[in-house]
């Protein structure tokens, strides 16, 4: 069968957080996940349940509805025109139609180590290079200009940049986002500034760096800051020119993003659900303090406190000898105690030594996985 594949996909087999979880059976405990359990907001299901009936379910405008791409344009916080908003199949559409539309081969994209492993993948699909700049636990994982400067050639084309961060749950200051953008100006980079983190923080604001630079694109969903991971709903928000290419490939790729969840998008975009919004973010802010806490009294391990997301980057380098690498741990503690946790290698090189948890589980797994995660490293 395999003469039959493209080169495009070689390599490309299932990421290690699918591996480890399709490992993981029903009585696991999992520590492992990259979505919040919540329901969906019931303001949105009852609204979706009352009105749907009404709503035209065909497809819609390519680019979306323009009611949504208005607001998704409102409420950026940086004046753009809904003509530069698509509405996409969450955010990761999104991510993969730029990549698709702006790469070509020989081009380098940069991209962060650790950081959301789709983003090496996507660009080498594309026909690219992915080049990692370094995000350093001594340093918090901050984004250092420097460190990006380092990495800058006269091949850069695009860098990639998360904040809230998936797997440190970094969130960047507004120092380093104008750093960053003064040396994109620069050098003539484009950013792809991957925000489906901004609304779940727990310290500052998160800040965007399209405030600060020429040339940006911004993309977000529904996924996390409601709870919709299946609805599939996000967007991005490019230059012009750019939306209009990116809304080609869109069209050929999907057509539209799913008609039903644009609607629901619409309800939580004018402010509909914030009351369940709001009640979301403090029961995650609560399993935070519980996870902290708990690594605290059952483990001696270091970690840093997370700003946004909702995952604990947790350094195991001091206990790694035992096992070999961060890959062994993780898989010896799921079958040792039957707990998820993702390596920190599924997020690049510089997460050697780490695991990722997700505080995304419930408060009784919190606590029972952590007591385990404290006995198997003793
Ligand atoms: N970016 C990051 C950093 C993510 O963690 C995810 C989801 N795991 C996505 C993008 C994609 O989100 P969605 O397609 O559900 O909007």
């Amino acid at each position: 069968m395999r003469h039959f594949f493209s080169e495009r996909m070689s390599g490309l087999d299932k990421t290690l957080i699918r591996r480890i979880h399709d490992l993981a059976d029903s009585s696991s405990i999992n520590l492992g996940l990259g979505e919040l359990r919540f329901p969906t907001p019931k303001s949105i299901m009852e609204h979706v349940r009352e009105k749907s009936s009404e709503w035209n379910l065909g497809y819609t405008s390519n680019e979306g509805l323009a009611e949504l791409r208005g607001l998704v344009a409102k409420n950026c916080g940086y004046a753009v025109s809904p003509d530069q908003v698509c509405i996409t199949v969450g955010a990761e559409e999104a991510l993969f139609g730029l990549l698709m539309v702006l790469v070509n081969p020989g081009d380098e994209i940069l991209v962060p180590d650790p950081g959301y492993p789709a983003y090496p993948s996507i660009v080498k699909m594309a026909g690219g290079t992915p080049r990692a700049y370094s995000l350093y636990p001594e340093d918090n994982f901050a984004l250092r200009s420097e460190e990006v400067k380092k990495n800058v050639t006269a091949k850069t084309k695009v860098i990639i940049i998360n904040s809230p961060n998936n797997p440190t749950g970094a969130v960047y200051s507004r120092e380093e986002l104008r750093s960053l953008a003064r040396l994109l100006d620069e050098k003539g980079v484009l950013v792809i500034s991957d925000e489906v983190y901004r609304d779940i923080y727990y310290e500052d604001e998160p800040d965007s760096i399209a405030r600060y630079v020429q040339s940006f694109v911004v993309i977000n969903s529904v996924s996390k800051s409601f709870s919709m991971t299946g609805w599939r709903l996000g967007w991005c928000i490019a230059p012009p020119e750019l939306a209009k290419l990116f809304a080609s490939f869109h069209q050929l790729a999907v057509t539209c993003a799913p008609s039903i969840s644009q609607h629901a998008a619409v309800f939580a975009l004018k402010g509909l659900a914030e009351a369940e919004k709001r009640q979301n973010l403090e029961e995650l802010r609560r399993r935070r303090e519980l996870a902290l806490r708990c690594l605290e009294r059952y483990t001696d391990l270091r970690c840093l406190k997370p700003a946004g997301a909702f995952y604990i980057f947790v350094d195991i380098s001091r206990k790694i000898s035992r096992y070999g690498n961060s890959l062994e741990a993780a898989l010896n503690l799921l079958s040792k105690e039957k707990v998820v946790v993702i390596p920190g290698t599924a997020f690049g090189q510089r997460g050697e030594g780490y695991l990722r948890l997700s505080f995304a589980a419930s408060a009784e797994h919190i606590d029972e996985g952590l007591r385990r995660i404290g006995r198997f490293f003793g």
